[in-house]
């Protein structure tokens, strides 16, 4: 029988269903595989209605995948137990069709084609029809998504790439000065690694982080955040970031003369509306948390304050010291090195069959002080 998650809203469910590799695929066991806030606004309906060409039901849910190859195609590269993360982009060059502009100059996490091929309509593996997913015992997938992990890195550190190299991307296409103010909005998983990785770069740019929750704060200062808020009003924020409150009659207030870039990894109406405000002239806001829908908003700063506002999807290529880099595989190597620190950010892990658990303990941050939530089908 079905086994049905919030079964009158969610269509989630977990099934016996026969495995089929496309030919020229590789089978990959999976081992851990992380559940994403995607995922979460998915099952909660909050995801984006526009964007729901860009996906193809029904599908195997997970696209945070480390495992191990099952099997692959005679004369492959790789060898049956060989341990990776997949890079679960569903560009041009996987769905055998010509490159697109973006695909072309190595921006494909763009690409203009996500919607053709062969294969279902889909960006990433893990929202997309015949084209595998994490959580499940066996799964199908392109022999160029796959990133061959050194020995040193366990998969508790590894399942934490997909969500490193989401922050990495954003951060080293808008590295804030040394001297910047720094706000990051949200210290979920997303928000921890955006610390994480300014300091791993040596930023030495004051980092002011807005927390939802007290056990975040801990993580976000041991990160390398130099001061956390829980849930600040705008005039705490805007004092934490050395602005000058102005009050309103209306609205709230505003502040003038605040940080330099505002990284939203909550990507809701108040993270959006704080952000706008807490900015400077010229300031810089990026969007990486998911936002769809979003309330009223005042964006009178916007133009008030000539600001940037950028967005930022998946990974790709970078710049790094004006070299290219290949994100996905920048963020396997920072997690090799031990001075990037993860204690604390892989929560949890949930067997297959405790999958309601495992959606429970990452819905429920504050009960179950949960950040990374893993799905393991290590044990049978
Ligand atoms: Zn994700
Ligand atoms: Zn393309």
């Amino acid at each position: 029988m079905p086994n049905h998650f919030f079964s009158t809203v969610t269509p989630l469910q977990l099934r016996e269903m026969i495995f089929k590799c496309p030919s020229g695929w590789i089978t990959l066991k999976p081992g851990l595989c992380g559940i994403c806030g995607s995922d979460l606004n998915l099952l909660r309906g909050s995801e984006s209605l526009l964007l729901e060409p860009y996906a193809s039901f029904p599908f195997i849910l997970g696209h945070e995948i480390v495992g191990e190859i099952f099997d692959s195609p005679s004369g492959s590269e790789w060898h049956n137990g060989d341990r990776v993360v997949i890079e679960p982009l569903l560009p041009c060059d996987i769905r055998g069709v010509e490159r697109c502009s973006f695909c072309a100059t190595g921006n494909y996490n763009l690409c203009e084609n996500f919607t053709a091929g062969s294969l279902p309509p889909g960006i990433l593996t893990g929202y997309t029809k015949e084209a595998g997913g994490g959580a499940a015992q066996l799964m199908a997938c392109h022999p160029k998504q796959l990133i061959r992990l050194p020995k040193v890195i366990s998969d508790e550190k590894a399942v934490l790439t997909d969500s490193l190299a989401s922050a990495l991307q954003p951060v080293l296409n808008n590295f804030p000065g040394d001297k910047s103010t720094v706000v990051i909005y949200g210290a979920g998983i997303t928000g921890q690694h955006v610390i994480r990785i300014l300091r791993y770069f040596d930023s030495k740019a004051t980092l002011v982080v807005v927390a939802r929750y007290d056990f975040q704060k801990e993580l976000a200062l041991a990160g390398g955040a130099d001061k956390v808020l829980t849930c600040p009003n705008r005039q705490a924020l805007g004092s934490a970031i050395n602005a000058r409150f102005l009050p309103s009659t209306f609205d709230g207030g505003n502040l003038e003369g605040g940080a330099h870039f505002f990284f939203d990894c909550a990507g809701t109406t108040k993270s959006i509306q704080e952000g706008l405000l807490a900015l400077r002239g010229k300031g810089q806001y990026v969007m990486i948390g998911t936002a769809a829908k979003v309330g009223p908003l005042d964006i009178s700063s916007l133009w008030f304050r000539e600001l940037q506002i950028t967005g930022s999807s998946c990974y790709g290529n970078t710049k790094l010291n004006g070299q290219s880099i290949h994100t996905y595989s920048k963020a396997v190597e920072i997690l090799s090195h031990e001075h990037y620190n993860t204690a604390g950010l892989l929560s949890h892990t949930f067997s297959l069959d405790k999958y309601k658990d495992a959606f429970s303990a990452a819905f429920n941050k504050d009960r179950y002080r949960s950040v990374k939530i893993a799905l393991d089908m290590r044990t049978p």
